[in-house]
This record gives C-alpha cells, sequence and structure tokens, in this order.
C-alpha cells in the first residue's frame, strides 16, 4: 500500500516526501514530527552531529515558496535553501540556524503545481510574483528552454 506522504507521479516534491528517516529507522519513525521539522532530524543524520534548535521565530522577514527544479522551495536570508511544504508553511535553516521564519505559499498551491505538472521535474519552475530574492528566478516568459510557435501568443 502506498503511503499517503508518498509523492505523487510527476507531482511537485514536498518537505514531507522528501526528509524522510534513513534505512536504519522505521519508515514511520518521524510521522509525529511536523513536517517542516524533519529537515532537521535529516540533516543531523547526514552530518552526524545534533543542532542547536532554537525556538525563537523571525516575524520582520518573510520567505517565499517557489517551485525549483519539481520541488517547493524557499531561501534563507542566508542563500541557503531547502524544501518546504504547504502543510506545515515554517523553515528552519540547518545551515545559519536562524530560528523559524514563515513561509509563504500562494493561495492556490494546486493551481502553481498544476501549472508545470506537464514539465519533467528539472525544467518546473514556478515563482510567486512578489518573490524578487529569489536567486534562481528567470525572467517572465515562457518556460525554460520553451518557444512558443507562434509569438504573437496565438
Ligand atoms: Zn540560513
Amino acid at each position: 500500500m502506498a503511503r499517503l506522504d508518498a509523492p505523487p507521479p510527476r507531482g511537485v516534491t514536498r518537505a514531507e516526501h522528501f526528509y524522510r528517516p534513513g534505512p536504519h529507522l522505521k519508515e514511520t519513525a518521524w510521522d509525529l514530527t511536523p513536517p517542516a521539522e524533519r529537515v532537521i532530524s535529516w540533516y543531523e543524520e547526514k552530518v552526524q552531529r545534533r543542532l542547536p534548535r532554537t525556538e525563537a521565530f523571525d516575524l520582520s522577514t518573510t520567505l517565499y515558496a517557489r517551485i525549483d527544479a519539481g520541488r517547493w522551495v524557499a531561501s534563507c536570508p542566508c542563500k541557503s535553501a531547502q524544501i518546504v511544504t504547504p502543510a506545515d508553511p515554517r523553515m528552519w535553516c540547518v545551515e545559519c540556524f536562524s530560528g523559524w521564519f514563515r513561509v509563504v505559499f500562494p493561495d492556490d498551491v494546486a493551481g502553481a503545481e498544476a501549472a508545470v505538472q506537464q514539465l519533467p521535474a528539472h525544467d518546473q519552475f514556478w515563482y510567486q510574483p512578489d518573490d524578487d530574492f529569489s536567486w534562481s528566478r528567470m525572467p517572465p516568459g515562457p518556460p525554460h528552454g520553451k518557444q512558443s510557435p507562434h509569438p504573437d501568443g496565438s
């Protein structure tokens, strides 16, 4: 039976899809961990050390979620990025131990995902109109590598 938090075929990957327990743990080991906090456990496993977890919340900084190569991603002011989820719109940076940031997702998450779902994952990019921070943001226009057969849009 497929797990409920398994990524849908050709769907956009979320934190709960990507940050999974290692093979030495039960697949359900992190089921009670909120999705935004799983990156901390995942990172601690990768680097084999504990991180100095803080509960501070930075309310002065807004991070925008974007779709980046088929994943919901947000970037920390330190320039590190990680996979985030609309199911728990927070981010705690495992690189600079920043504390928590609020992550803004579009009102229509399904619509953003639908806009890219026909593309291969490595071509799935989508940005919020107010997001001027994302370093990987491409200029407006047709999807990367795609050209309209009719330049007038017809
Ligand atoms: Zn950071």
